[in-house]
């Protein structure tokens, strides 16, 4: 890190810590030539991709679209907020870690699709109905058709509320 004042190459750390919930590394700096003191800020770089329309427009990523998305699908479903937001984290992820400056919104479209498959079929029907734009109700069929070959994921009912349960 070269000195601000003067340009030196050679400047020391006089203090290390983390701020922001441990979310930042705040370090003092010392020129060694100049003898100037200044501070420095460290975060991990998370930016998300932008989202590309498919009119070709592009907008920031808005992940209460996102969530609004799939509770519009998850509505009176019995999946808890707890795995929604777990959910929608991990294709938060996925979005970071493809390091990706633009990101099709039909691809953010199949994300979602993916984990609402594994969440709630019927969610996922209802929103690739939307999503898709099924051209016919035979086109329908076939999906849930297709859905019900598949084999289902080992339920796991640990943490879930009881039946009866409002
Ligand atoms: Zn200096």
């Amino acid at each position: 890190m070269h000195c601000p004042f003067c340009g030196a190459h050679d400047t020391r750390v006089t203090d290390s810590r983390l701020v922001a919930d441990g979310d930042q590394v705040r370090r003092r700096r010392q020129c060694a030539a100049c003898h100037e003191r200044f501070t420095t800020y460290e975060t991990a770089e998370l930016i998300m991709p932008r989202v590309v329309k498919s009119d070709g427009s592009r907008e920031m990523f808005d992940e209460r679209k996102l969530r609004a998305g799939m509770l519009r699908a998850l509505e009176k479903r019995p999946v808890s907020a707890e795995a929604t937001e777990a959910a929608i984290e991990r294709i938060r992820q996925v979005l970071r870690a493809r390091g990706d400056r633009e990101i099709n919104a039909l691809d953010i479209g199949e994300f979602v699709m993916q984990a609402l498959k594994t969440l709630d079929q019927v969610a996922y029907i209802r929103f690739a109905s939307v999503y898709r734009k099924f051209q016919d109700l035979d086109e329908f069929r076939a999906e849930i058709d297709r859905l019900s070959q598949e084999p289902q994921e080992e339920e796991n009912t640990s943490g879930k509320a009881p039946r009866g349960t409002p």
